[in-house]
C-alpha cells in the first residue's frame, strides 16, 4: 500500500497559528516540514493522522542561520542543504558539514529539515548524534511561551520525543566555545544510505588538556545518543593514544545495537569503538588547527 489514508491539510501562515492549529485540531493533527520521513510513514500507513499543517510556508522565518550571543542559532526549517551550504556552520563546527555530506542524497537534502531530523527521533538520525555531541539545546514553543532543552534530553526512545503534541521546535543552539574540534565518521552500505554506525566526535581543549568533550554514536543503540563514559575518559586528560583508546572501548561498551539487514550487533559494536578512535582523531587535529 503506497497511498496515505485521507486526511485533512492546513497551511500555517506563523509558528503560533501552527500551535493554535495542533491545539484546534487534538492530537491527530501533525506538523509536517519537508516530509522526508513523515510522507513514507504516511503512505506505508505506520502514520494516519487526521490532519496534516503544512508548515513550509514558515520556512522564510524559520530557517535563518546566524550567531547570537556567542551561540550558534539555527531555524528549525533550515534545509540539510543549508546546513552544508553555510560557511559559519563549517567554520566553527564541521562534524555538521562531515554529517550532512553523507546524509542521503540531494533530494533528501534539499527538503528534509534540522527540526524534521530531530523530531522524527530516528535512532538512525546522523543530526541526532551529531547536535547531542555538541552539546546542543532546542528551543520548543507552545500557547505557554519557549521552553529550552539539552538536546541530549529530547529523546525519549525510537520515535519518540519530548516535544509535545501542541508543541513545535523552533530553534536549535549550538554554544560556541574556545578549543573546539569536532568530525563526524559514519559507515554506511552504499553512498547515501542510513548508518550502519557513525559516531560524533567533538573536543574543547584547554592547554593540550580535554577540557571538555561530546560522544555521539548513531544507530547504535545508545542511550539519548551519546557515550557519557567515553566523554569521562576524555575529560581532564592529555589526549594521547591511551587515552583515546580508552574512550573507544567506552564507546563501543555503551552501545547496545540489534542485528538486522545492516549487519551483525559485535560488528555494529566494533564499528563504534573504530569510528570513535578516527572521529576523536580528526577532532583534536582540527583543535590544533588541522585540516
Ligand atoms: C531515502 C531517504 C534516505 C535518508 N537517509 C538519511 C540518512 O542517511 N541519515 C539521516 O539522518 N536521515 C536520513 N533521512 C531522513 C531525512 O534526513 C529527513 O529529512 C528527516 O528525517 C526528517 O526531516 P523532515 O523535515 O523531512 O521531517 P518530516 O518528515 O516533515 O517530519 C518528521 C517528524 O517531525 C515532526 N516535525 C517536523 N518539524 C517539526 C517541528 N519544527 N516541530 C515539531 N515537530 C516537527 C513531524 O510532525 C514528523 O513527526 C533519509 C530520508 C529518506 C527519504
Amino acid at each position: 500500500m503506497q497511498t496515505p489514508a485521507p486526511f485533512g491539510y492546513e497551511r500555517a501562515t506563523s509558528v503560533d497559528h501552527a500551535i493554535q492549529l495542533l491545539e484546534q485540531l487534538g492530537p491527530d493533527a501533525r506538523l509536517v516540514a519537508g516530509g522526508h520521513s513523515f510522507i513514507p510513514m504516511m503512505k506505508l500507513r505506520l502514520a494516519q493522522p487526521e490532519h496534516v499543517i503544512d508548515i513550509n510556508p514558515l520556512y522564510a522565518e524559520l530557517s535563518s542561520i546566524s550567531i547570537e550571543s556567542n551561540q550558534l542559532v539555527i531555524g528549525a526549517m533550515a534545509r540539510h542543504n543549508d546546513l552544508l551550504d553555510s560557511a559559519i556552520v563549517g567554520e566553527h563546527f564541521p562534524v555538521l558539514h562531515d554529517a550532512e555530506r553523507v546524509i542521503a542524497d540531494p533530494v533528501v537534502r534539499n527538503r528534509g529539515t534540522i527540526g524534521g531530523s530531530l523530531c522524527q527521533a530516528d535512532p538512525a538520525e546522523d543530526l541526532s548524534a551529531a547536535l547531542s555531541a555538541l552539546k546542543a539545546e532546542v528551543v520548543i514553543r507552545g500557547s505557554g511561551g519557549d521552553r529550552t532543552v539539552p538536546v541530549r534530553e529530547l529523546h525519549t526512545g525510537p520515535y519518540e520525543t519530548v516535544v509535545g503534541d501542541a508543541e513545535f521546535l523552533t530553534h536549535v543552539r549550538i554554544p560556541i566555545r574556545n578549543g573546539c574540534g569536532s568530525a563526524y565518521e559514519k559507515v554506511e552500505r552504499r553512498a547515501g544510505d542510513w548508518a550502519i554506525a557513525a559516531v560524533a566526535a567533538v573536543v574543547w581543549m584547554d592547554g593540550g588538556v580535554v577540557a571538555d568533550a561530546g560522544i555521539g554514536l548513531c544507530a547504535v543503540g545508545a542511550e539519548h545518543f551519546v557515550s557519557t563514559d567515553a566523554e569521562a575518559a576524555l575529560i581532564g586528560n592529555t589526549p594521547d593514544a591511551g587515552v583515546i583508546e580508552a574512550a573507544a572501548l567506552a564507546a563501543a561498551a555503551s552501545c547496545n545495537p540489534v542485528t538486522d539487514q545492516r549487519g551483525p550487533a559485535e560488528y555494529k559494536r566494533h564499528l563504534a569503538g573504530e569510528l570513535t578512535r578516527r572521529a576523536l582523531q580528526r577532532a583534536l587535529a582540527r583543535a590544533e588547527g588541522g585540516e
